[in-house]
């Protein structure tokens, strides 16, 4: 996969019916390759015509708006983040599911919500807060604890003061044809299919990117 521009869209890492019967292969088929798809060629189509863009990477499109040619500062971000959302969202989950590794992830977790399933409680009752079309986070902050946040449309955490661990989809295509309108439902249905070694394995990514000393955050000048 492409990091910068032609973005390309990511394999689904498992077949359409990977996911069933908790999520079915026609939602995985609109989903991924419709959906999903849709944000690689819009962004794709919006950075064609900016040639000084072709070597930025989702997360600078998304988290430098200011620096974006003005006709195009907020609909680079919102396709950038409808690429970057699905992209985590997909390796979140795996057939069956994957258990949670013992080791600093399992002990963070332990730390922050208690145990998986009280760090799933705390995702439905976000989720059940006032997100007509969004998404739930947990995200590890520069001393590598987590958190858990929500952002509407296909907004992402602050990139430049957290590391997004997980993502889960609470737009309404994500689970209308097998739950319709019952997001707690979809939600509780995914919770065994959530790979947490996977997730562990980008936690141990964000201890890295937390290591990693930062310049002091200056307003970006505008480009004109
Ligand atoms: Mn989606």
């Amino acid at each position: 996969m492409n990091l910068h521009y032609p973005f390309t869209l990511m394999p689904l890492p498992y077949p359409y019916e990977g996911l069933s019967p908790q999520l079915d292969a026609r939602t995985l088929y609109l989903h991924h390759d419709k959906h999903h798809n849709a944000y690689v060629q819009k962004l794709n189509q919006l950075l064609a015509p900016y040639p000084t863009l072709h070597r930025w990477p989702l997360e600078r499109l998304i988290a430098q708006p200011s620096l974006l040619p003005q006709p195009v500062r907020r609909q680079i971000p919102w396709q950038a983040g409808g690429v970057y959302t699905h992209n985590l969202y997909w390796h979140c989950l795996a057939p069956q599911g994957r258990p949670l590794p013992p080791g600093d992830f399992s002990q963070a977790i332990a730390r922050a919500f208690g145990s998986l399933s009280g760090l799933w409680e705390e995702v439905q009752k976000l989720a059940a807060g006032p997100i007509a079309s969004g998404w739930v986070w947990l995200v590890c902050d520069r001393q590598g604890a987590l958190h858990l946040a929500a952002t509407q449309n296909q907004d992402t955490p602050p990139l430049h003061r957290v590391c997004p661990l997980m993502a889960v989809d609470l737009w309404e295509h994500a689970y209308y044809l097998d739950y319709q309108n019952r997001r707690a439902d979809y939600l509780a249905q995914i919770f065994p299919l959530m790979d947490w070694q996977r997730i562990a394995s980008h936690y141990r990514y964000g201890l890295q990117w937390a290591a990693i000393p930062q310049p002091q955050d200056r307003p970006p000048s505008p480009r004109r």
